[in-house]
C-alpha cells in the first residue's frame, strides 16, 4: 500500500471524475492520501474533500504564490480550519523564488506565521521551496521548525542530509522520473530511507510515462518503481517504508 502525501484532488481539474480517479487510486494500492491546500478557498475545499471521501485527510495552507494576501485574517482562518477533523498538517507553505508571484518579504513573512501556526497547532509543516533553498532552510531553523516535510524536493544531496539530519522528511515526486533528474536519483540512492515519503503533487507534476497530461494518486506507483529501483529493493518494501513513515509524520492511524 502507498500514501499519497501530497496531492491536491479538490481542484477543478478533478470535478468532472473525481470518484473514478479516487476508485483508480484505491485500485492501485493508494490507501490514503493527503489534498493540499494552497490559499485559504482551495484550504477550505481541501478539508471538505476530506469530509467526503473517508480515505482523504486534508492539509490547510497559503501557497507562497499568495503570501501577498497573508493578513491576520488569513491566519486566524487557517487557524480556524486547522481544527477540523482530518486536517494533519498546515501547508502548502515556503518560498518561491523561481516565480515570484509574491513579493520576497511578503513570502517570508507569511512562512514564518505559517510555521508558528504548525507550532502551535502541533502539526507537520509541508514546505514548498523552489529555488530557495538556503532562505527555506534558514527561516525553518530560525523559527525552530518541529515536523517538517519538504515536499517535491528538488535540493541537492547536501540539502537533503541538512534536512534529515534535522530530522525533516523529504517527499519524492514524479520529476524523480525525468531523464535529466540525475541530481534527485542521487538523493534517492543515498537516502535515509526513515525520512523517504512519496507524493505526486497531481494535477501537476506527472511522471515520465504521463508527461503533458493530468496526473493522478494511481500515478504514484511509477515514482515508486524508480525510487525502488535506486534503492536497491522491492517495490512493497518502498511501500511499506514510505507508508510507516507518512504514518508517523502525519500521525494518520489506518
Ligand atoms: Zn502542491
Amino acid at each position: 500500500m502507498f500514501i499519497d502525501t501530497h496531492a491536491h484532488i479538490q481542484m477543478p481539474e478533478f470535478d468532472a471524475d473525481r470518484d473514478e480517479v479516487l476508485a483508480r487510486a484505491k485500485a492501485a494500492g493508494i490507501g490514503l492520501m493527503i489534498t493540499v491546500g494552497f490559499h485559504l478557498e482551495a484550504s477550505r475545499q481541501a478539508v471538505e474533500a476530506a469530509q467526503r471521501y473517508p480515505q482523504v485527510y486534508a492539509s490547510v495552507g497559503v501557497h507562497p504564490h499568495d503570501a501577498k494576501h497573508y493578513d491576520n485574517r488569513a491566519d486566524e482562518t487557517l487557524r480556524d480550519l486547522s481544527k477540523s477533523q482530518k486536517v494533519v498538517a498546515i501547508g502548502e507553505a515556503g518560498l518561491d523564488f523561481y516565480r515570484d508571484r509574491s513579493p520576497r518579504p511578503a513570502q517570508t513573512e507569511a512562512f514564518r506565521r505559517q510555521i508558528r501556526l504548525a507550532k502551535e497547532r502541533d502539526l507537520p509543516l509541508i514546505v514548498h521551496d523552489r529555488d530557495a533553498h538556503p532562505e527555506t532552510l534558514q527561516l525553518l531553523m530560525e523559527e525552530q521548525a518541529e515536523a517538517v516535510v519538504l515536499h517535491c524536493f528538488s535540493g541537492d544531496l547536501a540539502m537533503a542530509e541538512e534536512a534529515w539530519a534535522r530530522g525533516y522528511y523529504t517527499s519524492i515526486a514524479g520529476p524523480v522520473t525525468y531523464p535529466r533528474n540525475e541530481a534527485l536519483r542521487e538523493v534517492v540512492r543515498k537516502a535515509r530511507v526513515d525520512r523517504l515519503v512519496l507524493e505526486t503533487d497531481c494535477p501537476y507534476l506527472p511522471p515520465q510515462a504521463f508527461r503533458g497530461q493530468r496526473n493522478e494518486p494511481g500515478h504514484i506507483l511509477h515514482t515508486a518503481h524508480e525510487v525502488a529501483r535506486l534503492l536497491g529493493m522491492p517495490l512493497d518494501e518502498v511501500g511499506r517504508i514510505t507508508t510507516e513513515n507518512a504514518r508517523r509524520l502525519f500521525r494518520l492511524s489506518l
